[in-house]
């Protein structure tokens, strides 16, 4: 076998032996990516949904380069430092309600992971047993990691064939009908004694397929999961910060959840943070004389100074720039630019929902040969499945959005 470039690199969700090379990225800029061949892509989905200010934002280079002659990392056990303490103070007060408790980790699946213990201990700490499955939805994704892909859609998920591997949860599909609101609350009554929350995505689920659902979806989860006393996790790890068109997509329908996932947009999409948050009454229930009470949870590189650093400078940016008004102007341009495919041949849907579009085709596309159209156009969009989607930098130009969508008209015009 002849060594390749890259061939010492696993590449995530590829098959290698098919693949393509990936291409070379040797800089970034606002919402371009500059390839090692010189070739510059306008990027569609702002690396996997998080450089919602643009690639190397002065504000957050600026930032994270003092902190970086400070104190690059330092651990959190027993120490504690200014970054975290100040992000944690400002997350708490930007979140809704009671949500004031923040654990930080270093990646948005390990952040579901840490719901779910939370949850779980949640009940133990208050003396009930036999609560250790989550109810779920059906199109939802929460992660790779074990927890994580146990609330993963279980047919349709890229993880179904890890089944027997994980913890059997509950799944119901979202409450979009009066016949699956009954359903959901026949469900929570069914395993009322197993269940410790109900996780969701709010307004989006997003790897899943860019699902999207009302406001008043999302209340309805929250309504029953009151009146049958569960937590709420929420996952806003894809909607947190901004993508939904409000700083939070759990804001859009009023809700305030017991437990609230962040990753992603975070550090504007610079350095690996997440955030696990909890209200006072969760929390409470971990405040204890019992040392057994405790979470045990402590990633080596959670709150990592840096990566406070970038998300106190992300959140400065939000104060500073009308980056939820930018969100909103985006969703106006993305329905201009994409609602024309609608009734086109081969398209089944067009959706839009702040900075997100999306186009769901009526088969499956060959998705290699999609994604290299898209880069002979000079745009860089990653269809996953059937689904072509735009998730932009809420600090994209108008005339780099229209090129995008432009793009996708042309390419699915076309037929693929
Ligand atoms: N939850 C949601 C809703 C996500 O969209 C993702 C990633 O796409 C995750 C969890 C997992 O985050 P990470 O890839 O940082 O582990």
């Amino acid at each position: 076998m002849t060594e390749r470039r890259g061939d010492h690199l696993w590449r995530p969700y590829t098959q290698m032996k098919l693949a393509a090379p990936p291409l070379e990225a040797v800089a970034t800029l606002g919402s371009r990516i500059t390839l090692a061949d010189g070739r510059e892509l306008i990027d569609g989905i702002a690396s996997w949904w998080t450089a919602v200010h643009g690639y190397n934002h002065p504000h957050i280079r600026e930032a994270v380069g003092n902190q970086l002659g400070q104190m690059p990392h330092v651990m959190f056990g027993g120490l504690t430092h200014a970054p975290a303490e100040r992000l944690a103070t400002r997350l708490a007060a930007l979140l809704p309600g009671e949500l004031n408790h923040v654990f930080f980790t270093d990646s948005g699946s390990v952040a579901v992971e840490v719901a779910l213990k939370m949850a779980v201990q949640f009940w133990l700490n208050r003396g009930v047993q036999g609560r250790t499955r989550v109810l779920a939805f059906r199109g939802g994704y929460h992660g790779d990691t074990m927890g994580a892909m146990s609330a993963c859609d279980p047919v349709e998920g890229m993880h179904h064939r890890f089944g027997a591997y994980l913890p059997a949860q509950v799944f119901c599909e979202l409450p979009r009908m009066p016949e699956q609101e009954a359903a959901l609350d026949k469900a929570l009554t069914t395993h009322r004694r197993e269940l410790a929350a109900v996780i969701v995505e709010p307004l989006v689920q997003g790897a899943g397929g860019m699902l999207m659902h009302p406001p008043e979806t999302l209340a309805t989860v929250a309504r029953l999961c009151r009146r049958h006393g569960l937590p709420l996790i929420a996952d806003e790890i894809f909607t947190g910060f901004g993508r939904t068109g409000m700083m939070f997509a759990c804001e859009q329908a009023g809700i305030v959840p017991d437990i609230l996932c962040l990753s992603k947009a975070l550090t504007g999409g610079t350095m690996a943070l997440a955030a696990t948050v909890a209200t006072t009454e969760i929390f409470t229930a971990f405040w204890s004389d019992d040392p057994a009470h405790a979470l045990m949870h402590g990633p080596t590189f959670m709150a990592n100074p840096l990566a406070c650093a970038a998300a106190n400078a992300s959140l400065d940016l939000f104060e500073t720039e009308p980056r939820l008004a930018q969100a909103n102007a985006i969703e106006k341009r993305l329905t201009k630019g994409l609602e024309p495919l609608r009734g086109a041949a081969g398209v089944v849907d067009v959706r839009v929902l702040g900075a997100i579009g999306a186009v769901q085709l009526g088969g499956m596309p060959n998705l290699a040969a999609l994604k290299s159209r898209f880069v002979e156009h000079g745009v860089w969009v990653r269809p996953f499945g059937d689904v072509v989607y735009l998730t932009p930098a809420l600090t994209i130009s108008d005339s780099d959005l229209d090129r995008l969508t432009d793009v996708v008209r042309l390419v699915i015009g076309k037929g693929m």
